[in-house]
């Protein structure tokens, strides 16, 4: 990948929505599949203690020896909790259920806002030279998503296209806004992705318009359609890209990463 997107470092986004089941896990992982597809080296951190993420990108239960626990709590150095995956240029920190402990422990920790920020600040991580550290964020807005926010440059939202959906980002919105205040200034929001979109449903279209009314640009042009081979994959251990490579949910994936990385060149060669 060409420098001038990495500038110094990698660009963390954080995948968060505090609902769950809205396509967070599935846009993780299947947009760092298809950045890694178009060149660019991705490191996908896992924040959820249900390690779908993990799972998804075919890491075993069993090989998660050292996780993003270790990563946040331990005194473990990154390059000791990246993993490969079956996918060149994509690499992972995986999580298990003792993350699920994390929020609570960290309350106790000086500086709990900050562990993640500071871990993927070592210097060990620049020989990995990562374009892309995609964090997948829990469906809660407790201290792991701060975490990542306080960790990112910016924040990518998965919008399911059903009822109520805007509500939540109003309520994720604020929060970004608060670690902007506290702790990190410079956060912006990457954008909202529609996902499990079906054009033939009414409310689908519905949830788009109300969207871009409301967000305008910040909704990303791509949509993610609701398909059944990107529902299948993770049982497979696979990304859709892998594992059905022509399907929509693939070129959707596909489409999403060519915008992002087009905003980020057009950003960077201001
Ligand atoms: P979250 O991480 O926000 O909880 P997930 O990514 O796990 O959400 O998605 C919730 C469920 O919806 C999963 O079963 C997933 O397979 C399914 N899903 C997500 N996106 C799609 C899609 N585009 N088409 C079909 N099913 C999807
Ligand atoms: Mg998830």
């Amino acid at each position: 990948m060409s420098d001038p997107i990495r500038g110094r470092g990698p660009k963390i986004i954080s995948i968060a929505n505090q609902k769950g089941g809205v396509g967070k896990t599935t846009t993780t992982i299947n947009l760092a599949a298809a950045l890694a597809e178009q060149g660019a080296r991705v490191l996908v951190v896992d924040l959820d203690p249900q390690g779908n993420a993990s799972t998804g990108l075919g890491i075993d239960p069993d090989d998660r020896g050292l996780t993003t626990y270790d990563l946040l709590l331990g005194d473990v150095a990154v390059e000791e909790v990246i993993l490969r995956t079956e996918t060149e240029n994509l690499l992972v920190v995986p999580a298990t259920v003792d993350l699920s402990s994390a929020d609570i422990e960290l309350m106790s920790t000086e500086r709990r806002s900050f562990l993640l920020h500071d871990a993927l600040r070592q210097p060990a991580l620049d020989a990995f030279r990562l374009d892309y550290i995609l964090i997948d964020c829990p469906p809660s807005l407790n201290l792991l998503t701060v975490n990542a926010m306080v960790s990112a440059h910016s924040v990518l939202i998965p919008l399911q296209s059903e009822f109520f959906a805007l509500e939540g980002v109003s309520q994720l919105m604020l929060t970004v806004r608060e670690v902007r205040q506290t702790a990190n200034p410079g956060l912006r929001i990457e954008g909202v992705v529609l996902t499990m979109f079906d054009a033939r449903n009414n409310l689908s279209q519905q949830v788009e318009e109300d969207a871009r009314d409301n967000l305008g640009d910040l909704v990303f042009q791509t949509k993610i359609p609701r398909n059944v081979r990107v529902s299948e994959a993770p049982s497979f251990a696979q990304s859709v890209l892998d594992y059905d490579s022509g399907s929509k949910g693939a070129e959707a994936y596909r489409a999403l990463a060519k915008e992002l990385l087009a905003k980020h060149m057009a950003v960077a060669a201001h």
